[in-house]
């Protein structure tokens, strides 16, 4: 089978058709719905390990990509993304809530749940908190989204935050209120209570009442002191041994 000869591209990453030794089409130039066709790709720089002829295309829009050949030809990739994105955004314009603090918490809630990159993830996904349908289907975003509103409404101040009211479970309207960020981090695990005359408050709550230094309270607490002795308002306090 003799191959017409194709210039190189100056792309390092394309290889010439006539070195190539498996069979492609010869698709260089055309184009398709945004993309153009630039060359063969060195499998290399297909991270994917599925099989099939790997292509760069350029977009429209300046970008370009590296696609499946077949997955151009029956259009399940029409674009570098930008299509993709202008969708979401204009989707997400439609709402006309895009920008509010309620939209800024649901989207931040979907990346410590099922963003890998976000510097929570782990301590999420660790404990399977996941986020109810009726919230987070990454199919329907924008209902997602207006579903949550409905259900929750605006931020009520602007230092609120989502707060699950049992710490082990999900996100799920039931399950979740607006509070502060002191009533927040008071539900979180390491949250240390003590209990003086019947009255229990969190750590920092008690450093709130007495004045003392946090750290104070809650390394007192976590040697086992007793809570006369934990909340003593005296820095050099030890406690009494009873014998
Ligand atoms: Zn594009």
């Amino acid at each position: 089978m003799i191959r017409q000869y194709k210039v190189p591209t100056s792309d390092p990453r394309v290889i010439p058709l006539c070195l190539l030794h498996w069979r492609s089409k010869d698709v260089s130039g055309e184009k398709y719905s945004r993309l153009t066709a630039v060359g063969v790709v060195h499998k290399k720089y297909v991270s994917s390990k599925t099989r099939g002829n790997f292509w760069l295309f350029k977009c429209t829009c300046g970008g370009e990509v590296i696609v499946r050949l077949t997955d151009v030809f029956t259009g399940k990739q029409s674009s570098c993304g930008c299509r993709r994105r202008e969708v979401t955004r204009d989707r997400m314009q439609t709402h006309g809530k895009s920008q509010t603090d309620a939209y800024k918490t649901w989207s931040c809630m979907i990346r410590r749940c099922y963003d890998p990159r976000h510097p929570d993830y782990k301590n999420y996904a660790e404990r399977d908190i996941l986020i109810c349908d009726h919230w987070y289907n990454p199919l329907q975003l924008e209902q997602s989204f207006l579903n949550f509103y409905n259900d929750m409404g605006d931020r009520p101040f602007k230092s609120s935050q989502i707060d699950r009211i049992d710490n082990d479970k999900g996100y799920f309207p039931e399950n979740c209120r607006w509070s502060t960020p002191k009533q927040n981090s008071n539900n979180t695990r390491r949250t240390v209570f003590v209990t003086l005359n019947g009255v229990t408050r969190s750590v920092s709550e008690w450093a709130d009442i007495t004045g003392m230094p946090i750290q104070r309270i809650r390394c007192r607490a976590n040697l086992g002191w007793a809570a006369e002795d934990v909340l003593n308002t005296n820095e050099g306090h030890r406690p009494i041994r009873k014998q």
